[in-house]
Parts: C-alpha cells; sequence; structure tokens
C-alpha cells in the first residue's frame, strides 16, 4: 500500500478541473471510453508488434451503472496498467500517456488510432465523481493495482487480485451530478459521444426474437433470448473504402446519422485523404429549402470515430453548413477558440479540401448524367449559389455547372446560355440582357410579353440570387440582368429601330396631366412609352436596382435603409384605349377609364387587394352592363 500526493503544481486542482476543464460535465464519460477504446487499441498494436503474446480475442467496453450504490463502471479489456504505469500516467497530471505511445511507436502508430490527446482527459471524471478508483491489471505479468482518490491531492495505490487484463474505473457520484445515475441519462451520452467508436460497448442488456421454428403456426409468438445491448456501431460507412459501398449502403448510414429525418438525401460525398492532413467522411446533400437559417448543425465532427461537435464553424466553409453528415479528422485543433481555429494552417487547407471536393463531385454528377443533375437542381442550387457568392474558389469551378433555367423547364449553362440569346437579346449599346423573372405566376403576364418577342425568360427564384446576379455582372462583359417586371420589354433591351408612337408630342403633352390627376403619385411613377398596340394599356414596373437592392437587404447585406413601395406606370401611347382615354370629353368617363387601366395593371402585379378589389369588381360589373 502506497500514500502519495499528486504532484500537481496548484494545490487544489480538482475543483479547477471541475470548473474550468470542461463546461460540459457530460464529456467525462466520453473522456473515460476514449481512454477504454486507447487502451484496446494500444493492446492490439501490442499484439501486432508481437510484444503481447498469445490471442487477444476481440477486447471490449462495457458500461454499467448502480444506482443504488450511487456508481459508475467503466470496464475495458485493454492494455491495463501496472502500478508504475498508474504512478507515471494518472499521478503525474498532464502527462499525457498517449503522447508518450506516440513518440515511441510513432510511424506505425497511425493506424493504432489513438484517441487520447485531451491532456486531462482521465480527470474529468472528477467533474462527476466525488471519489474514484482504479483497479487494472497490465498485459504484463505482474499484480494489479488499485488506485483511489477522493479528489484531494492525497491518493492511495495498493496491490489487488483482478485476473483479467484490463482496466475498470470506479465513479463514485457526488451529490450534484446524480442525473448520471439516470440509465436514459447515460444511454443518451452513448448514443450521442460513442454510437461509432470502433469496439463494442456493451450497456446492459435487451431481449431479442429467436428464429421460429419452421413448423410455428400463424400466430405462434417467437422465443426471446437475452443478449447484451451493444449500443455502437464498429465500422461506420465513412471508415471503409467507397469501393466498398453500395449506393444503398450510404442510404442507411444516412439514416443511422439522422433517425428522425424520413427525407432520403439527394446524393453523397465520400472524404478520404491521408496527406497533407487526415480526413475521413460523408456529407450528403439535402434536399435544400429555400430559407437559410434552419438547417445548420447538422454536420458531426468526430475525431477517431468519437464525436466531438456537430458545430463545425470555422472548418467546413459556411455555405456548405447546409449539408448534411460526418467528417472525422485527427488533425483539427479542438481546445482553441473558433477565430483560433479559421487562422490555423491546417483548418484552412481541410476547409478547402471539402470545397473542392464538393465542386468535383458537382462537376462529375453533371458531366454524367445532366438530366439527373438538372431534376435535382431545384434542391442543390441555394448551396451551389452560396458557395459561388462566398468561395472563390468554387465560384470559379462552378460557373461550368451552375444552371440557369428558363420558365419553359430549359436549363443552360452560363456559357450555353450566352450563346442561345446573343443573337436576339444583345441592345443597340452590344449589350447582352438576360431576362429573369422569379415567379412565374406573379409575373405571368410580363413573361408572355417577353417570349412574344422570342426573348428567353430565366426562372431565378433563391432568396439570394440578387447578389448573385450583382456578382455576375461585376464579374463578367458588358451583360446585365433583368427582371421582365422592370420596365417595358421595349425598355429592357433596347433595339435600334424603336417602336412608333401614334399620339404627336402635344397630345402627349396632353395626356400626361389627365392621368396624374387620378393615379396617385406618391406611389406612381407616371412614363408615357410608345410600346406595341398589343402590350397592355397600362403596366406597373418596379425599376431592376430598386427592387434587387431591397431583395439584397432583406437576405443579408447591400444597402441600409428602406425602401419605398413606388412604381413606374407605363402609359402605353400606342394602345387603343389610351387612345380614348385622352378623346374622351366628359371628365367622369374619362377618369374610370384611367382607373379601370390602373387596376387592371395592378391587378396583373397582384397588387389589388381589400378596398381597390371590391371597388374594381364593382366598377367592372358597371362597365359591363
Ligand atoms: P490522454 O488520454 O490524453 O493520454 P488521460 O488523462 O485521458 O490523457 O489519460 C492519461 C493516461 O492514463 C493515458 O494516456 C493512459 O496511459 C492512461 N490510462 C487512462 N485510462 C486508461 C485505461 N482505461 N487503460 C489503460 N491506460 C489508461
Ligand atoms: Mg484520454
Amino acid at each position: 500500500m502506497a500514500n502519495g500526493k499528486i504532484n500537481v503544481a496548484v494545490e487544489n486542482i480538482f475543483p479547477l478541473i471541475k470548473k474550468f476543464l470542461y463546461s460540459d460535465h457530460e464529456i467525462f464519460l466520453r473522456e473515460l471510453i476514449s481512454n477504454a477504446t486507447d487502451a484496446i487499441s494500444k493492446l492490439k498494436h501490442l499484439s501486432s508488434v508481437g510484444e503481447v503474446k498469445g490471442e487477444i480475442g476481440s477486447p471490449r467496453i462495457e458500461v454499467k451503472v448502480d444506482k443504488d450504490k450511487k456508481k459508475i463502471h467503466i470496464i475495458d479489456e485493454g492494455v491495463g496498467m501496472t502500478s508504475e504505469e498508474v504512478n507515471k500516467y494518472i499521478n503525474e497530471v498532464a502527462f499525457s500517456g498517449a503522447e508518450e505511445f506516440l513518440e515511441k511507436y510513432e510511424d506505425n502508430v497511425k493506424d493504432a488510432g489513438i484517441i487520447g490527446h485531451f491532456g486531462l482527459g482521465f480527470y474529468s471524471a472528477f467533474m462527476v465523481a466525488e471519489k474514484v478508483e482504479i483497479i487494472t491489471k497490465s498485459h504484463q505479468d505482474v499484480p494489479a493495482a488499485h488506485w483511489t482518490c477522493d479528489g484531494s491531492p492525497e491518493y492511495t495505490l495498493e496491490e489487488t487480485d483482478k485476473k483479467e487484463r484490463g482496466t475498470e474505473i470506479i465513479l463514485h457520484i457526488a451529490e450534484d451530478s446524480t442525473e448520471f445515475l439516470e440509465e436514459a441519462r447515460i444511454r443518451e451520452l452513448l448514443s450521442k459521444y460513442n454510437k461509432f467508436m470502433p469496439y463494442p460497448i456493451k450497456f446492459g442488456t435487451k431481449e431479442e426474437n429467436l428464429p421460429l421454428p419452421e413448423d410455428a403456426a400463424e400466430d405462434a409468438k417467437p422465443e426471446t433470448k437475452t443478449v447484451d445491448n451493444i449500443i455502437n456501431i464498429t465500422d461506420p460507412a465513412w471508415t471503409k473504402t467507397p469501393a466498398d459501398l453500395k449506393d444503398e449502403d450510404y442510404k442507411s448510414f444516412y439514416r443511422e446519422l439522422y433517425p428522425m429525418q424520413f427525407e432520403e438525401p439527394l446524393f453523397n460525398i465520400h472524404l478520404n485523404v491521408d496527406y497533407p492532413f487526415n480526413l475521413t467522411g460523408i456529407m450528403y446533400f439535402p434536399k435544400i429549402q429555400n430559407d437559410l437559417n434552419l438547417q445548420k448543425d447538422r454536420i458531426q465532427l468526430y475525431q477517431n470515430q468519437v464525436f466531438v461537435t456537430d458545430n463545425v464553424e470555422g472548418i467546413v466553409p459556411e455555405f456548405l453548413t447546409m449539408l448534411r453528415g460526418v467528417i472525422d479528422s485527427p488533425d483539427i485543433p479542438l481546445n482553441v477558440s473558433r477565430s483560433y481555429l479559421q487562422a490555423d494552417g491546417a483548418v484552412k487547407k481541410i476547409s478547402n479540401y471539402i470545397t473542392r471536393k464538393v465542386a468535383d463531385k458537382l462537376s462529375s454528377l453533371f458531366k454524367k448524367d445532366r438530366k439527373a443533375f438538372e431534376e435535382k437542381w431545384n434542391d442543390i442550387k441555394v448551396v451551389i449559389e452560396y458557395g459561388m457568392l462566398t468561395e472563390d474558389k468554387f465560384y470559379e469551378k462552378a460557373d461550368k455547372f451552375m444552371l440557369y433555367p428558363t420558365t419553359t423547364g430549359e436549363y443552360f449553362t452560363y456559357e450555353e446560355l450566352e450563346a442561345a440569346v446573343k443573337d436576339n437579346q444583345t441592345d443597340k449599346d452590344g449589350k447582352l440582357v438576360f431576362l429573369y423573372a422569379s415567379n412565374t405566376e406573379e409575373q405571368h403576364s410580363y413573361i408572355e410579353t417577353a417570349k412574344d418577342k422570342g426573348y428567353k425568360v430565366l426562372l431565378l427564384d433563391s432568396p439570394i440570387i440578387a447578389h448573385l446576379i450583382q456578382k455576375l455582372e461585376g464579374d463578367k462583359e458588358n451583360i446585365a440582368f433583368a427582371r421582365v417586371d422592370g420596365d417595358a420589354v421595349e425598355n429592357l433591351i433596347k433595339k435600334e429601330e424603336a417602336t412608333v408612337s401614334k399620339l404627336s408630342e402635344e397630345e402627349k403633352e396632353t395626356l400626361k396631366p389627365l392621368i396624374e390627376t387620378v393615379v396617385p403619385g406618391e406611389k406612381y411613377t407616371v412614363q408615357l412609352e410608345a410600346m406595341d398596340s398589343s402590350s397592355l394599356p397600362f403596366v406597373l414596373t418596379q425599376p431592376e436596382f430598386m427592387r434587387r437592392m431591397k431583395e439584397m437587404q432583406q437576405s443579408g447585406g447591400g444597402m441600409m435603409g428602406a425602401f419605398p413601395e413606388m412604381y413606374t406606370l407605363l402609359v402605353n401611347t400606342n394602345h387603343e384605349l389610351v387612345g380614348q382615354i385622352l378623346h374622351t370629353k366628359t371628365a367622369k368617363k374619362r377618369e374610370r377609364l384611367i382607373q379601370q387601366a390602373l387596376d387592371l395593371a395592378r391587378l396583373s402585379q397582384n397588387l389589388l387587394k381589400g378596398e381597390a378589389l371590391t371597388a374594381f369588381i364593382k366598377r367592372s360589373v358597371d362597365l359591363i352592363k
């Protein structure tokens, strides 16, 4: 029996550990199970290099809760420790045995998968326990050791008679931590942190149905037998090579990761790199809604199959945090702040690698089966557009697979689009104008008018499209995007041969004030325009610039300050009805015509509501009766 004092600089380190080491007390279990896992990895390694003789079997870990005695046991069948090792590794705080192990076996230990580098991992036990015991039997032929410590720097270390190789950690749970004596709580923690750890972890038992005998009756109940309840999947999909996985394997792993998620992922990207950093993982593209906010915290970060966090900010580029999946990398420093993380060179490389893999995958999907890619476009476009906006490298690559759909269901790449509309949609100054709509229902009449001219109308409806358009206009030469309801189509793409106005200058000068007296000036600016006689008499438009700025502001960024709801009221001087307005003698009748034409214009913009709508209907009935 030995009594000793743990050699720490601070007189009583334990309260400090309790307070500062980890804000989350629950991680004690992760740390202890990680140590148990390391112990098994070490055993396997020593066995593979011949330092441990004989069969080692398939070592396991067991977690037991003894609520009555207020104890939690974590038992492993790993290397164990001699009492010298307990002295060295446990008593010398901050002395990481794993680190020494790594140094000793540096080159061939890589694939042994050592988790421990959290430094004070073992001592996190004192966050929840008032007393901790270690009963451990080394693989070496020496007596087992029993270490006890009640949270003060004093400990006892004595011989004991444990026969089987391995270590048992006993936590005497403190009064303020009794929540961890609840089986359900431990089950929850195991499922959160240890679901994909590499060695079987037993927690209690469960009943399993035995197969029914062949001659069993229809309604026969199968017999059950009690089996160990293993809580983890020891070989999760991301640890395998892509060649060994079928599509179904990826899907079923997705279900393991997100049991509450009923929708299948669209496709996945298997990450696998070992130089200049180590990283494996699988990223899934779920269907992305047009709402950007609700979809983060879905990617899980692991280190050697131990769950660390689902906040991957700084590690995964922002636009990819909308994806799901797992990333497993021992090379991500975790005990540092997020801002440090973002500046870290290795993490930068990891982030770039992930971006590149995603871009490559999208590019290959596009090349391999364009039709299927087009079908998925609606569900993935937000990620791609967001990526183009925020990552220059991604922007360059995405130019080849970013799609521009039309309102009639065609899909163009940028290059194809340019070729398709160049002849018809270049204006008199040589600027190529891409027309687009954001809503085929609401902008229906504008789309039709543009189509009548033989123009192609794109359908661009993501919440961030205004930002992307802005960027494209800045990057590409001499092009512009114009929403179909931004102006009369004749003005959106100005051609040499302007439409001639049927009204003379004097007639126009008489007409304008007539209309302005009826139309509320704080909302509408009246503008006379010679358009096709087949176009509507009055057309409401909202200038592209104003509208775009407003949209950009709504989705973040852009200018500050509220934009007023302002429209231009285009009056088609070539329309019969407008001529009629001009020549109507009675003021009352003229007013009614103007009002009616204005309401029709508002109606086609979906702006006629409430009282105005009721008045319009009443007036219309009067007109036809
Ligand atoms: P780390 O895991 O970072 O090395 P810990 O404080 O978690 O730090 O553990 C300290 C050391 O104690 C380990 O490196 C290991 O040598 C030893 N150890 C802890 N738990 C076990 C165990 N279950 N079996 C064998 N050795 C263990
Ligand atoms: Mg550890």
